[in-house]
């Protein structure tokens, strides 16, 4: 997930609600994996909005969702990033009357910058298809909602070995959210990736708009945390080469190192918060990474 405002509380204190009001806070360890309720990558504010109703959703999901790549399954996937594996793009563009009618231009420069971004990474991408859909309810839907189960049921196309990307109009500051891999099978029309309309390139959405919402999402549809998971301790992102970071990002902060461990807060990684123009690389380890949770988990892709 990724969003515009930075004035959200620690995720611990949204996290006492979650949890149901009768249990103790979770202590830091178990922090981040609280971000996986529903399948899906959700953050405080979804806590915030939803603290009535979370309990029992919560959704910890399979134990190997953290578990590194072992040294053997790491060359092997080293190999295979080096040749960039073509993936299939289904949009979906919901509106809400002529609010949200992003062009086609618009994505083929959103396509663009993916390629750009995930060049020599593992993966490119090329468009198969566009829809539309006027449907305000579905243009207003947000992460774990029934108008998201909706759209997604209705509009999905062959989610296995077709990333579909929806474009929408979510409110609560939200810029986008994905599903990790290893939440629902492959095929599951649950996967894919939620944009806010206005942060493709030439939308309205700046310092946001343009398009590494779509990057970052992508992102964690491909396996990947955020870089300040899991703050200074533990295992962090699950990544060796990004260093550890207390908290998001925001702007573009050049200095910043909240963490004793070595290495200043990778603010530059469109896995942090930061502004997209101030965003530009993934490291080898995510790399890596990507390539080891599609070969587990989304092997038709
Ligand atoms: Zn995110």
């Amino acid at each position: 997930m990724k969003k515009m405002w930075s004035s959200v509380v620690a995720v611990t204190t949204a996290l006492t609600f979650t949890a149901c009001q009768s249990e103790e806070p979770k202590p830091a360890a178990e922090v981040a994996d609280f971000q996986v309720i529903g399948g899906q990558v959700i953050d405080e504010a979804f806590f915030a909005e939803n603290k009535t109703g979370a309990c029992g959703t919560v959704d910890f999901g399979p134990s190997e969702a953290r578990r590194e790549p072992t040294p053997e399954e790491a060359s092997k996937f080293q190999v295979r990033a080096a040749a960039d594996n073509m993936v299939n793009v289904a949009w979906h563009v919901i509106t809400s009357g002529t609010t949200g009618n992003v062009t086609d231009a618009q994505i083929a420069a959103q396509l663009q910058v993916l390629n750009d971004a995930y060049a020599g990474k593992g993966f490119q991408f090329q468009t198969v298809s566009i829809d539309r859909t006027n449907n305000s309810k579905w243009f207003g839907m947000t992460p774990g909602s029934r108008n998201e189960t909706l759209a997604k049921q209705t509009l999905a196309k062959s989610p296995a070995t077709t990333l579909n990307i929806y474009t929408a109009g979510p409110g609560q500051g939200l810029l986008g959210w994905a599903v990790f891999p290893w939440s629902y099978a492959e095929s599951h029309y649950q996967n894919g990736v939620v944009l806010l309309h206005s942060s493709l390139p030439g939308g309205s959405a700046a310092p946001y708009n343009l398009g590494d919402t779509a990057t970052h999402e992508v992102g964690h549809y491909l396996g990947l945390y955020h870089t300040f998971q899991g703050g200074c301790t533990g295992s962090g992102d699950s990544v060796d080469d990004t260093p550890a970071e207390a908290s998001a990002a925001y702007g573009c902060p050049a200095g910043r190192d909240t963490c004793s461990a070595t290495g200043q807060d990778p603010i530059y990684n469109f896995m942090d918060y930061t502004d997209d123009a101030c965003m530009n690389h993934f490291t080898a380890g995510q790399t890596t990474r990507m390539a080891w949770a599609v070969s587990t988990y989304k092997p038709s892709l």
